[in-house]
């Protein structure tokens, strides 16, 4: 017997659930966007997707390791849907503990076949950015075979595939309540109508806050400012610009451009300027950048990149990233029956999602859970709603 599930959210998250779901034939899926495929924080993302990443601890390195495949295999499948750009990525480690890190992810990454060397030799580092400050560094390290994504196209290509197995995906469609029967979710009211589901997921990424209250739930989400600048250097970069990264902040060429953010994990949930609960329909989809992150970058640059500063901002804009407490996502059953989390993926949900829609696609389908899915359940939070 089929069994009906419904997805609220057509983000990378969202998506990402649908396309594994359709892998069992048992499967009836039906997800609902209100705007277009990854037109969410999905459109605001850099899309980085490094191996040598700060930002997916090791423990989760196979999340790390399997998302990139799935990404490449793509890219293999059908060259552009990913939107692939192979960039390689320089980590730079000013301080020991930093390269204690980086060090391990190069080992991790030539472990499962990839290439990857740490540099101790400045010289080296400056054959990637000449004009990089390279006093007081201690070294880097370097992956060639990786870069960003293009988020968005990933999201359209996964709800292509899923379509095509039989999902339906309604855009423009908007989840306006949930129905529940005993206690267990029934089904969504959705602005073209009553559907009725065997469960339901929550994949509304910055928005669940709200999505939940409507069983009830208050989830411990917060939202985080993201907030990118993209720099039009005044003399155009005369090399192949890499992912950069530094522990306080990222870059990545935007064509002929540089993208530039503040790393999601300096942000702190007790500051009111980098933190709080905010409604994301508020958000344009260019402009509204503060002060404070541009004055925080300036700094960065001086120190690390002052080249750049020689530079214009041609485009700006923020996103809110969903951040629990400890910044790792929400996943699974919730404390009610038939409504399941796919939430607070904060800032690595594209590097996430194919590791959350394939464990939860196997979860819903056959009940057998995943090391992920155990490691980060809602139940860690239902205690407290205190911030980190
Ligand atoms: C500036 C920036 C840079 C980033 N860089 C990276 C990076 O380099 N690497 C990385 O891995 N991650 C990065 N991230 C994080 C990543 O983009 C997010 O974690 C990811 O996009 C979250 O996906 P999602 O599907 O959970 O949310 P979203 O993309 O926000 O999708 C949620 C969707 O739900 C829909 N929705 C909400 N409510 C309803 C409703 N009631 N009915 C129907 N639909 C609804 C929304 O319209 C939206 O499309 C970055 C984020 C930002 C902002």
């Amino acid at each position: 017997m089929k069994k009906k599930i419904g997805i609220i959210g057509g983000g990378v998250i969202g998506v990402s659930i649908a396309h594994f779901l359709t892998q069992y034939p048992e499967a009836e899926v039906t997800l609902f966007e209100k705007n277009t495929i990854g037109s969410g924080t999905t459109a605001k993302s850099a899309g980085t997707h490094c191996l040598i990443d700060d930002s997916v601890a090791h423990e989760f390195w196979d999340v790390r390791l399997f998302g990139f495949n799935f990404y490449t295999g793509l890219e293999k499948m059908a060259p552009g849907s990913a939107g692939f750009e192979k960039t390689g990525t320089l980590t730079v480690a000013p301080y020991k503990d930093y390269e204690t890190y980086v060090m391990k992810a190069v080992s991790l990454t030539l472990a499962s076949g990839y290439q990857a060397e740490y540099w101790h030799d400045p010289a080296k580092i400056l054959k990637v950015i000449p004009d990089i400050n390279v006093d007081g560094l201690l070294g880097a390290g370097w992956c060639p075979d990786d870069g960003f994504f293009d988020a968005t196209m990933i999201s359209n290509t996964l709800a292509k595939l899923a379509r095509e197995k039989g999902a339906q995906i309604h855009i423009g469609t908007k989840v306006e309540g949930v129905t529940m029967s005993g206690g267990k979710v029934t089904g969504l009211d959705t602005s073209k109508g009553h559907f009725d589901f065997d469960l339901v997921v929550d994949a509304s990424g910055p928005w669940a806050r709200y999505t939940a209250r409507q069983v009830g739930l208050e989830l411990p989400i917060w939202h985080t400012k993201a907030e990118v600048f993209i720099l039009e250097p005044s003399e155009k970069l005369a090399y192949p610009f890499p992912v950069l990264k530094y522990p306080r902040f990222y870059a990545r060429k935007d064509k002929d451009c540089v993208f530039i953010c503040k790393a999601h994990l300096t942000m702190d949930l007790n500051d009111p300027m980098h933190a709080g609960i905010w409604d994301p329909d508020a958000l344009p989809m260019t402009g509204g950048t503060d002060a404070y992150f541009w004055e925080f970058l300036t700094e960065e640059l001086m120190q690390h990149y002052p080249r750049l500063l020689d530079s214009s901002i041609v485009n700006e804009w923020v996103g809110y990233r969903a951040e629990p407490p400890d910044f790792l996502p929400i996943l699974g059953e919730s404390s009610v029956p038939g409504y399941l989390l796919a939430v607070g993926a904060g800032g690595n949900g594209v590097i996430e999602a194919p590791t959350i829609g394939r464990d939860l696609a196997q979860y819903i389908m056959t009940g057998d859970t995943s090391w992920y899915l155990e490691r980060l359940p809602f139940s860690r939070f239902e205690k407290t709603d205190a911030k980190a």
